[in-house]
């Protein structure tokens, strides 16, 4: 069978796109890795954006101006303005579906302020907003019959087909149809060990669009957010700052404005680290009551995470790895520079966050863009089909017969640890440098690292060296971007250049392959 509309990812947007693309009309079939209903997105926490004014004095001219203003000249005002008046629509789409979003004491859907924003704009379902997104999409997938191939690992785009690793068999699938839609998500999981994101999140999508001859943008600018707990990189949510929560030192002392955008209370508290100080979230002040009620994920988290109970302790936290901005380039219509390829959610750049997206935004990008990304995909194969000359990629048999005497996961490891400190919340020339002559160096050892797994049933050590392989190909993308640019803009701060310069008022591009 030839599908119409092919979409690798279940996530938010992955799932968005399907909907719009069968209710287009076209034959949709979604295959992912994983099962849609523990996809990234069911991580997100704090809520996301549209300007409803159910709390607060709002608009959607104000929504394009903090979305503009936090982009530093990156973000494209036509899709910002795409974004941001389909913001509206998109969640009274997602209400008549019935996401189960916290209400007001009038019902209205209930908003709360998050970091960079003027008003309470991030709609939300307690601290469970993805989770509950996700899940209710996937019930209308069900609802609409859309097809799914679950634990399916893509690894090539060649011709009209893309080609998956079956996970339960190993054997090689191939998939056909006139028009993909890449929805994989992205690419913090490279920052292994000092991230919210989870070991998904290796941005293999961008990597096999990249060797389709897709560019490929902005790679250097990955989001820190401030408050990862210190043990694991666990996220406690934007939300308990919104709520009031304080940032303090180990003085006690407050050291930042604690609702600046993420990359600069992520500076602040990175400066106050660098100085010797422990940073912690406060939010004891709240209440248990309030903390119950509105956040209770964030208070699990850090007792099961941190062994602090937020309701009378403070919580030890650090900045980490958290979004990536960068991605697989895309014009107006979501279509990558292949004919017929199209890309959204985390694994595009679209061109909405810029250099620092704002809290909210993301789950509001993967739901307003999903459908449009379905939308034209579905409208593309009415009278076209895609045809990809990719870079050929060793056959599973080939990845089988290695020898494997250097140990990937100690790469892996070792690579995170070095990302963070290299090419972290501050970097430079010469840590940068360093850093690239590490990746030369793995890339080398590339044809020594093997896997010690040889059954051929859920080879899960078959597909973390796949996954390996596609971060080695992102790490030195993100590490060269982050060496052409020479300022400092938005999550890209290097404390050689530490300045905005307006020469750099644009992308930066790596160029296809194929
Ligand atoms: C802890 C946390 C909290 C967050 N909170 C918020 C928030 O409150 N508000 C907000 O706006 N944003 C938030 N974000 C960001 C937001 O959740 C994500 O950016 C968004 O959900 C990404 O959705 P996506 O559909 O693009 O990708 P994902 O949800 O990551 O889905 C990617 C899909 O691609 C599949 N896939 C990946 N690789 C392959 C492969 N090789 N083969 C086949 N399938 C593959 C995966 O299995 C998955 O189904 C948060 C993120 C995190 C980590």
């Amino acid at each position: 069978m030839v599908y119409d509309v092919l979409v690798i990812g279940s996530g938010g947007a992955g799932l968005s796109a399907a909907l719009s693309a069968k209710s287009a009309g076209a034959s949709v079939l979604v295959v992912s890795e994983g099962f849609p209903t523990r996809s990234q997105t069911c991580m997100a926490q704090g809520g996301i954006n549209a300007a409803l004014a159910n709390e607060q004095e709002d608009s959607v001219a104000l929504h394009i101006e903090d979305t503009l203003r936090s982009s530093k000249g990156l973000g494209s005002a036509i899709m910002i303005e795409k974004m941001c008046e389909g913001a509206i629509g998109a969640l009274a789409w997602l209400n008549s579906i019935g996401v189960p979003f916290s209400r007001t004491d009038e019902g209205k859907i209930a908003q709360r302020r998050l970091g960079g924003t003027t008003s309470q704009r991030a709609c939300y379902s307690q601290d469970y907003t993805g989770l509950k997104i996700l899940h209710t999409l996937y019930d209308q997938c069900l609802k609409e019959e859309i097809s799914f191939l679950n634990e399916h690992f893509l690894r090539s785009l060649e011709k009209d087909s893309a080609l998956f690793l079956d996970i339960k068999s190993t054997e090689t699938i191939q998939i056909k149809a006139k028009s993909i839609i890449m929805a994989t998500g992205g690419y913090s999981a490279i920052y292994h060990g000092f991230t919210t994101n989870t070991n998904q999140s290796t941005g293999d999508g961008i990597a096999v669009a990249h060797r389709a001859g897709a560019d490929v943008s902005n790679m250097e600018f990955v989001q820190f957010h401030p408050t990862g707990l210190r043990k694991s990189g666990v996220l406690i949510s934007e939300s308990a700052r919104g709520a009031g929560g304080y940032l303090v030192n180990d003085k006690g002392e407050r050291f930042v404005d604690e609702l600046k955008a993420r990359d600069v209370v992520s500076r602040a508290i990175w400066e106050e680290i660098e100085n010797g100080n422990e940073v912690f979230l406060d939010i004891r002040h709240l209440g248990e009551a309030f903390i119950d009620e509105n956040i209770p994920q964030e208070r699990k988290l850090a007792r099961l995470y941190e062994g602090v109970d937020p309701v009378t302790e403070k919580m030890p936290i650090a900045p980490v790895a958290h979004y990536s901005m960068g991605g697989i380039a895309v014009d107006e219509s979501l279509m990558s520079t292949v004919s017929g390829l199209f890309a959204v959610g985390e694994c595009s750049n679209a061109r909405v966050h810029g250099a620092n997206r704002l809290g909210g935004n993301s789950l509001l990008e993967i739901v307003a863009f999903g459908k449009m990304a379905g939308e034209n995909a579905a409208k593309f194969a009415q009278n076209n089909t895609i045809m990809i000359d990719s870079q050929k990629v060793p056959s599973i048999e080939d990845i089988y017969s290695i020898e494997n005497s250097v140990d990937f996961y100690e790469k892996r490891e070792a690579l995170g640890e070095l990302f963070y400190k290299n090419a972290g919340i501050v970097r430079n020339e010469k840590s940068l440098n360093h850093l690239l002559e590490t990746l030369e160096e793995m890339q080398k050892e590339l044809p020594l690292m093997g896997i010690v797994d040889s059954s051929r049933c859920y080879n899960t050590n078959l597909v973390e060296l796949l996954k390996f392989q596609n971060t080695l190909t992102l790490s030195i993308m993100i590490v060269q971007s982050a060496l052409m640019r020479k300022e400092s803009r938005g999550a890209h701060y290097r404390e050689d250049f530490p300045d905005l310069d307006e020469a750099f008022e644009k992308d930066t591009i790596v160029g296809g392959l194929s």
